[in-house]
């Protein structure tokens, strides 16, 4: 069976906040809502910490809008999936990695339609074994049963695996309680580091680490 490497998606594999700020910088033009506007938006959601139903709650009351949250909150899903984007090089360090011998997950908290939106969108679909979706599967993480079942999808089990990811708690102490070593993704933003077994500040790093413990070759 092949090791297997999961990844989280949102500000790991894809930049969420990139997409987050032009998305918020496309609904306040589009509304005649101004730069404030386009601030506001992206401190409230404080990195996609906030559930976006409260989200667009507050969106909803602070610009007086008409659309109940449900319609305002799936147009931003329809939406975002077309604003996010790779890091240059991510696609193909995947590609590395399979070869190398690795089964290769995408393990994500968020709506289903949103999430696989941007596994689709960007390329990602076709560069991993297979992911699991809080939404879709009615579990979140740090429920070790998401990663179980990101890991029967890659056709791979935990024992043996890691987990690469930016959040602290869902990713690291998530993928560590399912029985995963772990990659922390330190984006910068000043949150307490975590004890993972590794921490590097971007993606494409983690990737690279994985490859030299499997000596580069074939893991299989
Ligand atoms: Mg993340």
């Amino acid at each position: 069976m092949p090791p297997l490497a999961l990844f989280d998606l949102d500000n790991t594999l894809i930049d969420r906040l990139g997409a987050f700020r032009l998305w918020a910088a496309e609904f306040a033009a589009g509304r005649g809502l101004g730069q404030d506007a386009v601030r506001w938006l992206v401190r409230l959601d404080a990195d996609g910490s906030v559930p976006m139903d409260v989200f667009f709650a507050r969106v909803r009351e602070r610009f007086g809008l008409a659309e109940p949250v449900g319609e305002l909150w799936r147009d931003y899903r329809g939406r975002l999936p077309y604003l996010v984007e790779c890091r240059g090089g991510v696609l193909a360090g995947l590609d590395r990695l399979r070869a190398a011998g690795w089964a290769v997950g995408i393990v994500t908290n968020g709506m289903a339609d949103n999430q696989t939106g941007k596994i689709r969108r960007t390329g990602l679909a076709g560069r991993v074994d297979g992911w699991a979706i809080s939404g879709a599967e009615g579990v979140r993480k740090p429920d070790t049963r998401l990663f179980e079942i990101a890991a029967v999808r890659c056709g791979a089990v935990l024992e043996g695996g890691w987990m690469v990811g930016d959040d602290p708690d869902k990713d690291v102490a998530g993928g560590h309680a399912a029985g995963l070593r772990t990659i922390w993704i330190d984006r910068g933003t000043g949150v307490p580091a975590p004890t993972a077994d590794l921490a590097v500040d971007d993606v494409l790093a983690a990737v690279e680490a994985l490859i030299r413990m499997s000596g580069g070759g074939d893991a299989r």
